[in-house]
């Protein structure tokens, strides 16, 4: 972090601000030029506010030239996390599949959907019980009927579940649930990232609909800072101004996310586009841009879904865009 000091700045006032930060065990060093004087501070300069350095009568500006997020950081943490889940693997050179419908509406529903998803080989099952609607008036899940029913499928065929929460009253709900989701809508409920870090399960966390890169990894960072290291990025399409999509899936998010942190990043291609036939060139290209698995929305009867309808696939247009994943992994030497 390096503060501009004013010039002619009180001696006084500067050496209580250095002393500041020493007690925090920052080193700082002082360069005074002719018209201005620079004060670079080094350490773990994470916890420094900027604002209230900003605010002193003496500092004409500051800025940081490291990122603010530690734990997430790939910096001090070199190698990739492995989050395993199962037989799934997400991180390093692994890459793990979650498919299942937008919301659990069924017994029969899931169970096809998961029998038929765990046969193209997905690692994982997903299916809302709480959905996060933009109408009131919409289907809100089937709550904790819709979580009874992802454990029967589980139960049914091996799969592990993932699921999102909405509001932490629930999370007693989610005890035998295997990853629990942080939907796009929630990525800044600090309270709720706060008490997923003492949670001891992984937390799938999608990107909010209009965040920045540095944004999404602060947020992994309040799960990380609980002491879960667990986190599996999720980059699901942002808001942009463009309407053929649903959202606009940013590609480059992926090797970013991936050069900044050591956490995996997987793709949620399904709310990204909006559109089934754009899945699998989408999936592709996630693969191809490095990610290390992929979120994507299935239903028996699409056009009967509750949910999410117009963007899932049929299990056997799954079926197809498992086969061009593979194909891709193996075209890279990675594996499935
Ligand atoms: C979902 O995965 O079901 C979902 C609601 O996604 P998002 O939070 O990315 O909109
Ligand atoms: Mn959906």
């Amino acid at each position: 972090m390096i503060i501009i000091l004013k010039q002619n700045a009180d001696e006084g006032k500067v050496r209580t601000l250095l002393q500041g930060f020493e007690a925090q065990g920052l080193a700082c060093h002082r360069s005074d030029g002719e018209h201005t004087s620079i004060v670079g501070l080094v350490g773990d300069t994470s916890r420094v506010d900027l604002e209230s350095v900003r605010a002193n009568d003496i500092v004409e500006d500051v800025k940081r030239v490291s990122e603010p997020y530690k734990a997430a950081n790939r910096k001090f943490h070199p190698d990739d996390t492995v989050v395993s889940v199962g037989e799934a693997r997400f991180g390093g050179l692994h890459f793990g599949v979650i498919a299942g419908p937008c919301s659990v509406e069924s017994e029969e529903q899931i169970v096809a959907v998961a029998k038929a998803v765990k046969a193209s080989g997905a690692g994982l099952l997903r299916g809302g019980a709480f959905k996060p609607r933009t109408s009131p008036y919409a289907f809100q899940g089937l709550h904790a009927e819709g979580l009874e029913l992802l454990l029967l499928a589980k139960k049914e065929t091996g799969l592990p579940i993932v699921s999102e929460i909405m509001d932490l009253s629930h999370l007693d709900l989610f005890r035998d649930v295997d990853i629990i989701q942080v939907g796009a809508r929630n990525m800044q409920n600090f309270e709720m990232l706060k008490a997923l870090g003492h949670c001891g399960k992984p937390i799938l966390l999608k990107r909010g609909l209009a965040n920045t890169i540095e944004e999404f990894l602060m947020s992994a960072e309040y799960i990380l800072a609980g002491g879960n290291e667990q986190v599996i990025l999720c980059e699901r399409g942002i808001h942009t101004f463009e309407t053929a999509t649903r959202n606009t899936l940013d590609i480059s998010a992926i090797p970013l996310l991936k050069h900044h942190s050591h956490l995996p990043v997987i793709v949620d291609p399904s709310h990204a586009a909006g559109i089934p036939w754009l899945v699998e060139p989408l999936a592709k290209a996630a693969v191809a841009a490095g990610a290390d698995g992929v979120m994507i929305e299935v239903h028996n009867n699409p056009k009967a879904a509750l949910c999410d309808g117009a963007q899932s696939l049929t299990p056997a247009q799954f079926d197809g865009v498992m086969r061009k994943v593979k194909a891709q992994l193996a075209f890279e030497g990675r594996e499935g």
